[in-house]
């Protein structure tokens, strides 16, 4: 298959870690017979020095062009100060309203190996963490009207969140998919003992549950999901939520994998078109060390093969890879344990290149 693919490898730690997912794209080509062409396109702090602009209309036009998108990460001190409407996070907003990107779709998975890294009890985790939460992601508080205004001598503001039908049952439908292949239980989160739009999620989640009998569905609300993640997480497979939910509960249940370095992530659009990225930042902190994890990016590129390409025997390939490496107790930093191999971040890629 021949595949065009935007890289974006963005500031910081960015480029460092999208470098070794490439390296293990390269290595799936070679194995299977695929052509991957590569568009490298400026994002974030790096275009902004380069073109005044988080990222140009060409930058663009090459993601919209392209099978699908990789990024690294955007962002940094340096930038901190920038006018809101230059800032780095703003071609993100960009490519994902471009792209129409309106699903999140991030795996919460605590590799046995690792469950020591966890902070919750090994009674909690010992059995391990897999669930997956889908994220609406282009709705509700983050998108509608926003106005700051004066009332009797004080500011008043005001964050409209908004959802209509059509947004709702098309990400409901993305998580009762994604449940149906996985462990068929869909948990919908919401908080409808006080929320209208929640009470419309709820009502089209139930309609669309009519349409998968064999899903397992559950209505939770959002204070208490939060609760239960920490109380008992193994009980979820599929999370579907709105956009500002998600993005809380989606951090959360990172954090339970103690790791964010391995965490990754997909946004998808209603063709094949996805966006796939770890679900960490830039990390200025650790930039030009050769010391970040690269393996939330390279199971980002996993996602890619899997969701945007049909590709699941690659997309296997590289999931066993990097179980294999962490089995035979290689760690970068951020996981680095007594009596285990440290590795560099370009070490850590090669290990999994060798081992497809
Ligand atoms: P961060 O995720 O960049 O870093 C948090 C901590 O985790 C740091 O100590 C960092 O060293 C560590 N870390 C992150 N990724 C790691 C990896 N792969 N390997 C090892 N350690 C890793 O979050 P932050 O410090 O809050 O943000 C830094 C910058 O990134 C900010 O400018 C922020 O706006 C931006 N950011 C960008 C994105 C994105 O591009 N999608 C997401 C979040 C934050």
């Amino acid at each position: 298959m021949n595949k065009k693919i935007a890289i974006l490898p963005g500031d910081g730690i960015g480029p460092e870690i999208v470098r070794e997912a490439v390296k293990v794209l390269d290595k799936i080509g070679d194995k299977y017979n695929h052509s991957f062409e590569y568009s490298y396109v400026d994002i974030g702090g790096c275009s902004i020095d380069k073109f005044g602009v988080p990222i140009t209309e060409e930058g663009m036009r090459l993601c919209k062009e392209a099978d699908s998108v990789l990024l690294g990460a955007v962002g940094g001190p340096k930038w901190d100060d920038c006018p809101a409407d230059i800032r780095p996070e703003k071609a993100l907003l960009a490519v994902r309203k471009e792209l129409g990107l309106f699903a999140n779709i991030r795996p919460t998975k605590l590799f046995p190996q690792l469950a020591s890294a966890s902070p919750l009890k090994q009674r909690i985790v010992g059995g391990g963490i897999d669930l997956l939460i889908v994220r609406e992601l282009t709705g509700g508080a983050y998108f509608g009207e926003k106005n700051s205004i004066e009332v009797d001598g004080e500011t008043v503001a005001t964050d409209l969140m908004i959802y209509s039908t059509h947004e709702i049952e098309r990400i409901g439908r993305v998580a009762f998919e994604a449940a149906m292949k996985r462990g068929k239980k869909l948990a919908s989160v919401d908080k409808a003992n006080v929320l209208e739009t929640s009470r419309l999620w709820r009502k089209i989640m139930h309609n669309l549950k009519d349409e998968y009998p064999q899903v397992e569905y559950s209505d939770v609300l959002v204070d208490n999901c939060a609760m239960q993640l920490i109380k008992n997480p193994a009980q979820f497979d599929v999370i579907v939520t709105e956009n500002m939910f998600g993005d809380i509960i989606s951090d959360e249940a990172s954090m339970l994998t103690g790791s964010i370095g391995m965490m990754p992530s997909a946004s998808l659009s209603m063709t094949t078109l996805g966006m796939y990225e770890p679900i960490h930042g830039s990390a200025p902190d650790i930039a030009g060390q050769d010391i970040a994890n690269p393996l939330g990016t390279i199971l980002s590129v996993a996602m890619m093969l899997r969701y945007s390409f049909n590709m699941t025997n690659e997309a296997d390939d590289i999931e066993k890879a990097v179980d294999k490496v962490l089995s035979d107790r290689y760690r970068t930093a951020d996981i680095m344990e007594d009596g285990y191999h440290k590795v560099s971040c370009s070490h850590m890629g090669t290990l999994v290149t060798d081992a497809i």
